[in-house]
């Protein structure tokens, strides 16, 4: 058990995001033994309230001294119908800095220790409330940026990557049960059908190949792409950020060199979340390496996924284009001619070796889709998009997933080498052992810190 002695103290925590005057209502969450009689000293209810489990109660929040810092809402949640199966009381006070935090200090000056980052969910994990991969989705589904990605985090929610690991680990078990019946009862059995016993290890390491074909689909819907568009002043780079993301966020002007600093917008390119930057950041100065913003657009090309340079057709493929594709060449790229009213694209000359241009018109929005497609494609680009796209496992379970089989591999080796039984197990354990790691039936203190520190305090 992790940290038992920890388990024993009423936790509390703002529970919702606090941006100051921003929230209409702020939660701060409970959870432990204690968490009823210590909200019933900081919460006094209005009137002689009725006190049930999953009943909203209406009265006031009194600070240490007993004034009252808020009207507020709480709702008492009796053990073990709760997030954490623990006793949770949650205050829904008003909103912003000061109601908030007032309310925690109250719980704390009468008890409750500061909850650690994720310490709520690993309470309801430690309890047995979810696995580990529902609450690594948890976290995901807090901060997934496209819809897809939301999907994905709420397939593993509800249990369906922990499923198929359970399987796979309940099969190897039984493979294992097989060989130690055999090292045990050795006379009392018939001798082991190898062939089948090897078919069914084969279609272990099938499924867990396939569970690994997930891991670019499912890393791709965490991180999404970093997508950088440069180029040099003037040819749209501005325009197609605006047309792109519908937002004026980016100045569009008939001057060159006006967009200043890098200007960042989030879109959602088929399901991958995208952060495009703008890069144009062009000061007007003689220094024609400056004035083509060729140190920003190489800085920008080294963080940056993915690059889109973009070049205009009136005046086509320039000695600066040139300049600048040198520096990026080496980088994802796709090229964009802009401006493709003026002059059609199959009249714009251009280099040998750049990838096939994509035609736009930024100002109007045309090539856009086009654009998306590309990305897409290139987002994928040697790696397998998986059949089924809900059930995608992250670099943790990868990680696992690559030992599990390196280890399946090893007693194949040492069936193939006529190695003895006991070869076989020592492996054969060791693979059940990672697959018991990823849902956390198997596990230890530094994983369980390493996934819940990365929460926010409070969930
Ligand atoms: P940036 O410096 O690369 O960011 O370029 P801007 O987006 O500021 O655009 C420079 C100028 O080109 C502006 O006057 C735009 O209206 C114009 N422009 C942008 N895209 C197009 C296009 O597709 N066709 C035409 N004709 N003009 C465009």
């Amino acid at each position: 058990m992790y940290h038992p002695t920890a388990l024993a103290d009423t936790i509390a925590a703002i529970a919702t995001a606090v941006v100051p005057a921003q929230g209409s209502i702020g939660i701060v969450r409970l959870s432990g033994s204690q968490a009823l009689p210590i909200a019933q000293q900081v919460f006094l209810p209005q009137g002689s309230p009725i006190w049930q489990s999953h009943r909203v109660i209406y009265g006031w929040i009194r600070d240490s001294q007993g004034r009252r810092i808020d009207e507020a809402l709480l709702i008492w949640m009796q053990a073990p119908r709760s997030y954490t199966r623990e006793d949770v009381v949650e205050l829904h006070c008003h909103g912003g800095i000061m109601a908030v935090q007032g309310t925690l200090q109250a719980c704390l000056a009468h008890g409750c220790r500061l909850a650690q980052p994720g310490e709520f969910t690993l309470r309801a994990f430690l309890h047995g409330r979810l696995d580990l991969t529902q609450a690594e989705s948890i976290h995901d589904l807090i901060g997934s940026a496209s819809p897809q990605a939301a999907e994905m985090a709420v397939a593993g929610l509800q249990g369906k990557l922990a499923q198929p690991i359970r399987q796979l680990r309940q099969r190897a078990i039984g493979l294992l049960a097989e060989i130690e019946a055999r090292i045990d009862f050795a006379e009392d059995l018939p001798p082991l059908d190898i062939s089948a016993w090897w078919a069914q290890l084969e279609e272990i390491q099938a499924e867990i190949r396939q569970l690994l074909a997930t891991a670019p689909h499912g890393e791709l819907l965490r991180t999404g792409l970093k997508v950088a568009i440069v180029g040099r002043p003037n040819v749209g780079k501005s325009s197609l950020l605006n047309a792109w993301s519908g937002q004026d966020r980016a100045i569009v002007t008939d001057l060159p060199g006006t967009t200043r600093d890098v200007v960042e917008s989030q879109l959602v390119v088929h399901g991958i979340p995208v952060q495009l930057l703008d890069t144009a950041g062009i000061r007007a100065s003689s220094d024609p390496v400056e004035r083509l913003g060729v140190e920003r657009s190489q800085r920008l090309a080294q963080t940056a996924d993915l690059l889109i340079f973009v070049v205009e057709a009136p005046t086509g493929w320039t000695e600066d284009d040139q300049t600048i594709f040198a520096t990026i060449q080496a980088r994802p790229l796709l090229v964009v001619v802009n401006k493709v009213d003026q002059v059609p694209l199959d009249q714009v000359v251009l280099p040998q070796g750049i990838p096939p241009p994509i035609g736009a018109i930024a100002s109007q929005g045309i090539g856009i889709r086009e654009l998306e497609t590309a990305i897409q494609e290139m987002a994928y680009q040697g790696k397998i998009a998986p059949t089924d796209k809900s059930v995608t496992i992250n670099q943790r379970h990868q990680a696992i997933l690559f030992r599990a089989q390196a280890s399946l591999q090893q007693v194949e080796e040492a069936i193939q080498q006529d190695l003895p039984f006991d070869f076989w197990t020592i492996d054969l354990r060791t693979a059940i052992h990672a697959l018991g790691e990823i849902t956390g039936d198997e596990v230890n203190e530094s994983v369980l810190d390493h996934i819940f520190s990365r929460f926010c305090i409070g969930k």
